[in-house]
Order: structure tokens, then C-alpha cells, then sequence
């Protein structure tokens, strides 16, 4: 669970794209996850990925039926290259507005200028969907997580991501900024109160999105549905900062 594939190549991170759930689209690479979100009045993207992978990003969204030029929003998790690089790019193609956390704004400028900065507990609404976001800061002071429903039939489910889980950040030379590690923690405790029925990634990694895609895509069965998967997660993330400060001690 949870192990990674080094990459080479940017096409070497094709994956197809494919519906999660509801109203929710897989459209990232292997280097970086791209969520899509169709809310029947536009449509809203999870973080635009790097660059050099945009093409196979532009792809999924063609080839799931949709067009890159209805991209209302584009919600930026938060301010690392590998989550904003392309996002300028597809603002010129579509017009659509930027949101990224308050406390990430200035260091997101050098890729683009964000229009809506995110406090904690702010929502987005655009047709049949509102997403709500938590400021969980550790892995950048303003990373955001964020929950929104989407239907199924006559089921409701919650979707829910951690926006930024990731250890780089947390090792004592890579810093992001004093205190980083406390709050990390404290942004794991407070997602552990939070129910989510479906668990999408900001990284493939995080809820191994390719298998559980190609298996959804071949079989038709759908394993992102598992209320277990979250709380496993964050407790995963808990689990490797203890050993980052042990490392240290
Ligand atoms: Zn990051």
C-alpha cells in the first residue's frame, strides 16, 4: 500500500481517465493528480499538474466527452509546481478563475495569479456542487483540503481529499516554514473528524488511483468506494511523521 514508480518521461505517466464516482473525473497523470468536476453548470478542475504533462490533461478531458474551455474554476490544493505549473495555461484556454488558500497566494504568483484566496471554512458553490475547505497547513502553510458530496443513483456520497500529504516538506533541510511538523499533526487530527465515503488523491499514491482506475475501467468495480480508506491514510501519514522526528532525535 502506498508505494510509488519512479517516471522518466512525461508520457510514461499516461493514465486514462475514467469517473470515479457521481459527478467526479480522474483526468491527472501518474505525476500529478488532476480531479474533474462536472457540476452541470461548467465544470471545476483539482489542480492543473505540471506543464509538461498538460497534453494528456487536456486529453482525459476531451476523451471523457468534456471540453477544457468550460473549466469555470481551478482549485489549487496547494502552491507546489507539481500541482499549479499548468495552471496558467489553461486559465488563457478557458478564462477560468483561481482559487488557491490565502496563506499559499504568494508563492503560487510565479506560475499565476490567483483570483479567490481560501480561509478555512470557505465554500464554492457552481451548480449541483459545493466544495467546502479546511485549512490543514504542514506540508505548505496553506494547503487545503477539501469535501463535497456527489449523487449515484439515489446514494449520496462524500468525497474527500487531503491537500497535501506529502513528506518532502517535513524533512528539517526542506523546511517550508518553523513549526511545519506541529502543524501537520494537528491537520491529521483534525481530518480524522471529518466522514468521507470516497477518498480521492492528491497524489496517485495516496489512494493508489491507477489500479483502483484500471480495475473500475476493466471489471466495472468500483473500490474507491471504501469509508476505510481515509482514516487509514491519515493514519499513515501520522505514522511516517513520528519516524521523520525519531529520525531526528
Ligand atoms: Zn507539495
Amino acid at each position: 500500500m502506498f508505494a510509488r514508480r519512479s517516471i522518466q518521461n512525461p508520457w510514461d505517466g499516461k493514465i486514462e481517465p475514467f469517473r470515479i464516482i457521481g459527478n467526479v473525473y480522474f483526468v491527472g497523470t501518474y505525476q500529478a493528480s488532476s480531479h474533474l468536476i462536472d457540476t452541470g453548470d461548467g465544470l471545476i478542475l483539482i489542480d492543473s499538474g505540471y506543464a509538461k504533462t498538460l497534453y494528456l490533461v487536456i486529453r482525459s478531458i476531451y476523451k471523457l466527452g468534456f471540453r477544457p474551455e468550460d473549466l469555470r474554476y481551478i482549485v489549487l490544493t496547494h502552491h507546489h509546481w507539481d500541482h499549479v505549473e499548468a495552471t496558467r495555461q489553461l486559465v488563457d484556454l478557458s478564462g477560468a478563475k483561481t482559487l488557491i488558500g490565502e496563506k499559499d497566494a504568494e508563492p503560487a504568483r510565479g506560475y499565476f495569479d490567483p483570483d479567490i484566496l481560501l480561509k478555512d471554512g470557505d465554500t464554492l458553490t457552481l451548480g449541483n456542487t459545493t466544495m467546502r475547505f479546511v485549512e490543514t497547513p504542514g506540508h505548505t502553510r496553506g494547503t487545503l483540503s477539501l469535501f463535497f458530496d456527489t449523487q449515484e443513483g439515489d446514494a449520496t456520497y462524500r468525497v474527500g481529499m487531503f491537500g497535501g500529504a506529502g513528506m518532502y516538506t517535513l524533512v528539517k533541510e526542506r523546511f517550508d516554514y518553523e513549526g511545519c511538523r506541529e502543524d501537520y499533526r494537528k491537520s491529521i487530527h483534525r481530518l480524522q473528524e471529518e466522514h468521507v465515503d470516497v477518498f480521492i488523491g492528491n497524489h496517485v499514491w495516496n489512494n493508489d488511483t491507477e489500479n483502483k482506475g484500471k480495475l473500475l475501467l476493466e471489471t466495472g468495480k468500483n473500490t474507491f468506494i471504501d469509508e476505510t480508506l481515509w482514516p487509514t491514510f491519515l493514519d499513515f501519514c501520522e505514522k511516517r511523521l513520528d519516524e521523520l522526528i525519531e529520525q531526528d532525535a
